[in-house]
């Protein structure tokens, strides 16, 4: 027993570990350069953060 035996490849190889995967910090900023990142890519853009705290202030 290995410790990948846990770990399996998503779609377009995204690293999955216990159902989850790892965000890609450099693709969040636009920034990511690798052909095949392990990481997750974030389809759309998330908003800026005084957005993104107006926006949880708001759902609360
Ligand atoms: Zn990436």
């Amino acid at each position: 027993m290995n410790s990948d035996s846990r770990r399996t490849s998503g779609r377009d190889g995204v690293e999955v570990v216990d159902h989850r995967v790892a965000v890609c910090r450099d693709a969040a900023k636009g920034q990511c350069s690798r052909s095949t990142c392990k990481y997750y890519h974030i389809p759309i853009a998330l908003p800026p953060a005084p957005v993104m705290a107006a926006l949880a202030s708001y759902l609360q």
